[in-house]
């Protein structure tokens, strides 16, 4: 095995053991990027000196013996978590040349455990998207299918770490941003319970909605990451101060008389493609096999849940986009000769359609004389999905599901048609809508040969529930360990 196919936990070993050096290793996943970046378009920011110190600095530490979960670890960052003194762009051109003079609290964690990041990984602009193809910059291709998108807004991410051009990476999600690029591209993406990562120094899209969480090869890596970025943060006021388990010893893949709910809902044929069913049937066969209980739970506001997140994500992304004026931040548009034009001229240029619409949305639904048709609706329909996830979990432990109707599609086929973008997005949005964890795992292949990914979802803060069967599928399976020919 090469050293860039490593999972963290086997480098873990191997660099505490002294089999391998930080330094070897970081190169190992630098000449990786060199041979496949050209192809898959990963990265927007490339940190080689910075990681190489960091390295150095890795088995320094390793010599004396002060090893933490993640030193020498290669990682990549998604361009929207601030890093101090390297460039944050969001994959907006609006932000092109914007260095943070601090880092995300989570940067401050992952450097903190040890870790070397290798570069910033490319996104949907704001993170306002499914393929990536909104980025400012470049479309990253899915490592499976190069014709294919990596799904999104963390396709970067998803995609750097299926073509092992890094051992783990950061994401976020929205609306199902870390879910479903994993999915696409058949790596473990975790969205944690909204409050249980500190969201300070996340480049903010629709800050009742975002959580920051891993991407990784396998569950036990999802877990290690998760560790480290957990946790109360007084800088974010929404992070919850609550005790975190160790998600790692979690992992026992005892599944046996949990209870598995199957909403009735998602229970159907309609515009989900066969691939997907039968992925997800097998997988529903398998945990039976293994000893839990399947049952038939409803929740039935999901039908509603695009309709809302597409209001209440647009409202609060129209107000957050509104400090990038060309004065505060970012760039300006230096042609223009009075302050009005200024803002118009900044803005037009600055931001893509797709960020674009989502502001006249958002603008719009929270008007006068509409917020109440319209946001206040979308409010009051997130409660009563909330609700109906409550009362799911009085008769099950986790609800498992499709992450998307379809596998990766390809580049440029949904780019002009928005609704049927959004409408992907049917099995995630409820998730970010009610604030509770989910996570996608690798269930199958679709006939073609691109990645399926399986939906776990828990109760609040149950994280270490939904690892741990996601861990049950994995120690049955071999899909996590297939990775793409490139
Ligand atoms: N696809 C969804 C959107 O476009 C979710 C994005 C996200 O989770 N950041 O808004």
């Amino acid at each position: 095995m090469d050293l860039h196919e490593l999972t963290i936990h086997k480098a873990q070993d191997l660099l505490k053991n002294k089999k391998v050096s930080a330094t070897e290793l970081t190169r190992a996943v630098f000449e990786r990027i060199e041979n496949v970046e050209p192809i898959v378009d990963a990265y927007i920011t490339i940190t080689k000196d910075i990681a190489m110190d960091r390295a150095e600095a890795a088995d320094k530490a390793i010599s004396e013996n002060n090893i933490k979960p993640l030193t020498g670890i290669p990682v990549a960052v998604k361009d929207l978590i601030c890093t101090k003194g390297v460039k944050t762009t969001c994959a907006s051109k609006i932000l092109e040349n914007f260095t943070p003079p601090y880092d995300a609290t989570v940067m401050g964690k992952i450097n903190a455990a040890g870790a070397v990041m290798v570069g910033k990984v490319n996104m949907d602009e704001f993170a306002m998207g499914s393929s990536t193809e909104n980025s400012g910059f470049k479309v990253t291709k899915n490592p499976w299918n190069l014709s294919h998108v990596p799904g999104g807004s963390s396709g970067g991410s998803a995609a750097a770490v299926a073509s092992d051009m890094c051992l783990g990476s950061l994401g976020s999600d929205t609306g199902g941003s870390i879910r479903q690029p994993a999915s696409h591209c058949g790596v473990v993406g975790v969205k944690p319970t909204y409050g249980r990562v500190s969201r300070f120094g996340l480049v903010a899209f629709a800050s009742s909605l975002d959580q920051i969480g891993p991407l990784a090869k396998d569950v036990t890596d999802a877990a290690i990451l998760l560790q480290v970025i957990s946790g109360y943060d007084p800088k974010d006021s929404t992070s919850v101060d609550k005790p975190i388990p160790d998600y790692r010893a979690a992992l026992s893949g005892d599944v046996k008389g949990l209870k598995i709910g199957i909403p009735r809902q998602y229970n159907t044929s309609n515009g989900v493609s066969p691939d997907v069913l039968s992925a997800v049937q097998t997988a529903m066969d398998l945990y039976k096999g293994a000893g839990a209980e399947l049952v038939d739970i409803s929740l039935p506001h999901s039908e509603y849940a695009v309709a809302a997140y597409y209001l209440i994500a647009p409202a609060e992304a129209c107000s957050n986009l509104a400090r990038y004026d060309g004065v505060k931040y970012g760039a300006r548009d230096k042609a223009s000769s009075n302050l009005i034009d200024m803002y118009r001229n900044t803005r037009s240029k600055g931001f893509g359609p797709e960020v674009q619409r989502r502001i006249l949305l958002g603008t719009y639904a929270l008007s006068a004389g509409y917020y109440d048709a319209y946001y206040k609706k979308a409010s009051q329909i997130r409660t009563l999905i909330k609700n109906d996830f409550m009362q799911a979990f009085e008769t099950c432990d986790i609800i498992l599901s499709p992450v998307t109707p379809t596998p990766a599609f390809k580049i440029g086929e949904n780019v002009d048609d928005p609704l049927t973008m959004y409408l992907s997005d049917i099995f995630t949005l409820s998730a970010n809508l009610a604030g509770i964890p989910g996570l996608s795992v690798p269930c199958g292949f679709s006939q073609s040969g691109l990645p399926i990914g399986l939906q776990l979802m828990g109760n609040y803060f149950a994280e270490n529930t939904i690892l741990n069967i996601a861990y049950c599928f994995e120690q049955a399976t071999e899909f996590h360990k297939q990775r793409p020919k490139l």
